[in-house]
């Protein structure tokens, strides 16, 4: 099978696009085709070495597929089936989706939603589950159109992107953070009313800052993450899913113990059946097409690993799509 493969011989941390025999799939109970995977930010990470994502090597990055069931021994799953994967440590632990064909615990799988093709999947992909999962967070929290305007940081990444979509066809006002002021016509046309400089948010700021937000979804970590809290209205809610700027939290807790301001982390990868479920449920009822083209390009496996460059240099917006099969 081709597939895309991270190795480090002596030492050497090397991505290539290569054929491995399928007898060396990790095992398994249940074999899938990959009809489509995704290239997100964690994948740039692995592929290109810049972040410790990778586990153990060998290693077959990719941690999103949508595809058909070849073989399988779970009893939930039958081949011919249509099924989705995001997470679990695949592609960072057990070979992953940037593959032909790819082996998994049925567990980790969910059925394709029926409305949802596995292109359409795929343009979605961890990104645009993450967003729904921050929406699904926020909204739980308490989180109303009518309590005021909503920020999304990195807003033209794969997140931020569905973030800043998703909202806004729920009626809410959303401010779009972003380092791409030349994007502002695709962040208005995915619903922002306003878009901000980055800049405002990068840099170390005040405890307390004007009372500006009733929620965020915050994509970027480090400074920004400190600022955006700093900056939140009395019982604003933050949901936090990402590090494009750091790890880092430099924060003070005035916001928390001054003005109630609670701040969620959000987790893709290990998140329980039934929210991806439902997730993924909400996601086939709120996007359409016109959307996923909006947001998502497509390439190929030999295309992804000059990509993955691409995405850790910034200089992509939206989604990739990699088409296998
Ligand atoms: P993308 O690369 O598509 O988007 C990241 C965006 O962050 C960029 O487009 C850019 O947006 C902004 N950005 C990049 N570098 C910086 C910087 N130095 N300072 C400030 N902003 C920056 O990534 P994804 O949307 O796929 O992922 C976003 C983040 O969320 C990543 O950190 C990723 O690891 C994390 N993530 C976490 C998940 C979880 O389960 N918790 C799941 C999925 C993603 P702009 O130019 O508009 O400012």
């Amino acid at each position: 099978m081709k597939c895309i493969l991270i190795d480090k011989p002596e030492g050497h941390y090397q991505s290539h696009l290569t054929e491995v025999d399928e007898a060396s799939l990790p095992s398994g109970n249940v074999t899938v085709q990959v009809h489509y995977s995704t290239l997100n930010y964690k994948d740039a990470l692995a592929i290109t070495g810049q972040g410790p994502v990778v586990r153990s090597f060998p290693m077959v990055p990719g941690i999103d597929l949508a595809g058909r069931v070849i073989e399988s021994s779970h009893p939930a799953y039958r081949p011919d089936d249509l099924v989705l994967l995001n997470g679990w440590g695949v592609g960072e632990k057990h070979w992953g989706a940037l593959a032909e064909t790819c082996r998994l615990d049925g567990d980790w799988l969910i059925p394709l939603p029926s409305r949802l093709t596995a292109r359409d999947a795929m343009a979605i992909g961890t990104a645009g589950y993450t967003a729904m999962l921050c929406i699904m967070a926020l909204e739980k929290a308490g989180a109303r159109p009518e309590q005021g305007p909503v920020l999304v940081t990195g807003a033209s990444g794969g997140v931020g992107s569905f973030a800043v979509a998703l909202l806004a066809r729920k009626g809410f006002e959303v401010v779009a953070s972003t380092g791409k002021l030349d994007e502002r016509d695709y962040l208005k046309a995915l619903g922002a009313r306003e878009v901000i400089d980055r800049a405002e948010l990068s840099q170390p700021g005040k405890p307390l800052a004007r009372e500006r937000w009733a929620a965020a979804v915050d994509t970027v970590g480090s400074h920004t993450l400190v600022n955006v809290c700093a900056a939140m209205r009395y019982g604003g809610l933050v949901a936090a899913c990402g590090m494009a700027q750091g790890l880092d939290f430099p924060a003070s807790v005035a916001p928390f113990i001054l003005r109630g301001v609670h701040l969620i982390g959000v987790d893709s990868v290990m998140c329980p059946r039934d929210t991806r479920v439902r997730a993924w449920e909400r996601l086939a009822a709120e996007v359409d097409g016109p959307l996923l083209e909006t947001i998502a390009r497509e390439i190929t496996l030999a295309e992804v690993i000059e990509t993955a460059g691409d995405i850790m240099a910034g200089r992509l917006r939206g989604r990739v799509r990699v088409k296998i099969a």
